[in-house]
């Protein structure tokens, strides 16, 4: 199975490539968790990415490419999930695939609101003493901003908050959605909607690539 998560950030891309990864057994390849881990270890990409990753801005093509090749060397099976971002992501994918004969399966679109991502993006809040995290819409605390055990203020990731999140859906919508007619006409698009149930969407995806593929049980 080779597949690309294509959708906004807040869509749920790393959640359903996180359940297809366990009940297929095929590598799931994030650029966000890899770029978060580089950063993470202090490496020069690492350092490199940080202040875009901080901005909600993209990191740089040619850097997320030289990453990607080196992930997908000696791999046949995999789900992308947050990459291609751009139309020269999607190229040199191409153009890689090709040169392993490795052709993809399928390009799941995940479709939302705009206001319902921003809903989704800023809903998660932490206290930053003891780590214990909310979500306003799902997992409320008691009082807004306070925190249920401590009665101290509940803080935002930088970039879980409004500004940031705002700003990362502009970037999709003005490089990232271009991909959508870019894949449409391979006649490999599987378009979900991503606001439904998490099983749903999961039913959705799996109909989807098999009929595709004709071979997914
Ligand atoms: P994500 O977790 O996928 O939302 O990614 C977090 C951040 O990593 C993004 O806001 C970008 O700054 C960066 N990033 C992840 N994937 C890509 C990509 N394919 N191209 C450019 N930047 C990326």
């Amino acid at each position: 199975m080779r597949i690309v998560m294509l959708g906004p950030p807040g869509a749920g891309k790393g959640t359903q490539a996180q359940i297809l990864e366990q009940r297929f057994n095929v590598w799931q390849i994030s650029t966000g968790d890899l770029l978060r881990m580089n950063r993470s270890e202090g490496t020069p990409l690492g350092k490199q990415a940080s202040e875009y990753m901080d901005r909600g801005a993209l990191v740089p093509d040619s850097l997320i490419i030289a990453m990607v090749e080196g992930a997908l060397g000696g791999v046949d099976s995999f789900i992308l999930d947050g990459f291609p971002r751009t139309v020269p992501q999607a190229q040199a994918l191409d153009t890689l695939l090709e040169q392993l004969a490795l052709p993809l399966d399928a390009v799941i679109l995940f479709q939302a609101a705009r206001e319902d991502l921003l809903a989704r993006l800023t809903a998660r809040w932490i206290n930053p003493r003891t780590g214990r995290s909310y979500n306003t819409i799902t997992m409320p605390p008691r009082t807004p901003g306070i925190d249920d055990d401590d009665g101290g203020p509940l803080e935002q990731r930088v970039d879980d908050q409004l500004e940031t999140a705002k700003n990362r859906l502009d970037v999709y919508e003005a490089q990232t959605a271009a991909l959508i007619e870019y894949y449409r006409g391979s006649g490999k698009l599987v378009e979900v909607d991503a606001l439904a149930e998490v099983s749903v969407v999961t039913h959705a995806i799996l109909s989807g690539v098999q009929k595709l593929m004709g071979v997914v049980s």
